[in-house]
């Protein structure tokens, strides 16, 4: 069974990563969506329950796709789960020289491993998690941007961490 990975740290999950998944889930017979941990840039809005019960809820269409979650080293998880090939979107440059070095890292470390890039849908190119964040902090609108199922979530964290 050819599977992939799906790494990120979903933060939260918007509808750019949705379009990755739905896309990826053609060319694989099973996804792992997996969210991250990672101490180095631990600064996240949501937490990894919130994270992984927003990505399962919002990936429910999809009936290959499958979340999980780990910390530390996505070469050894891709090792724990005999998985050789790794899913990332690119959007803009600045994505490319930040996943072109990831990706050539991962490769030195175990040359077993692939990562596969699909190119954002030119209708998401703008969209990250961090802008997400920020349209929800002051009250932006984000409908459109993020899975519809999760739209209350997020604005519902907000208001409760005002
Ligand atoms: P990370 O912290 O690993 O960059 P993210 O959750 O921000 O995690 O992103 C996960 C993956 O999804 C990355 O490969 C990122 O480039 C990709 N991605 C994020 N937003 C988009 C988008 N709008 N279109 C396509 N790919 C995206």
């Amino acid at each position: 069974m050819r599977r992939a990975i799906c790494p990120g740290s979903f933060d939260p999950v918007t509808n750019g990563h949705i379009d990755i998944f739905e896309r990826a889930s053609v060319m694989f017979d099973e996804i792992l969506i997996s969210v991250f941990t990672n101490p180095l840039k631990d600064h996240a809005m949501f937490s990894m329950e919130e994270r992984l019960s927003m990505l399962q809820e919002a990936t429910k269409h999809i009936p290959n796709a499958k979340v999980t979650f780990f910390s530390g080293l996505l070469n050894e998880y891709c090792k724990q789960q005999q998985t050789p090939f790794i899913v990332r979107g690119l959007r803009a440059f600045s994505d490319f020289e930040y996943e072109f070095q990831r990706a050539l890292l991962i490769k030195k470390i175990d040359h077993n491993l692939e990562t596969v890039f699909i190119m954002t849908n030119a209708k998401y190119s703008f969209l990250s998690s961090s802008s997400i964040r920020e349209l929800a902090v002051f009250g932006g609108d984000i409908s459109g941007l993020v899975p519809e199922c999760i739209e209350e979530k997020i604005k519902n964290h907000v208001i409760v961490k005002r």
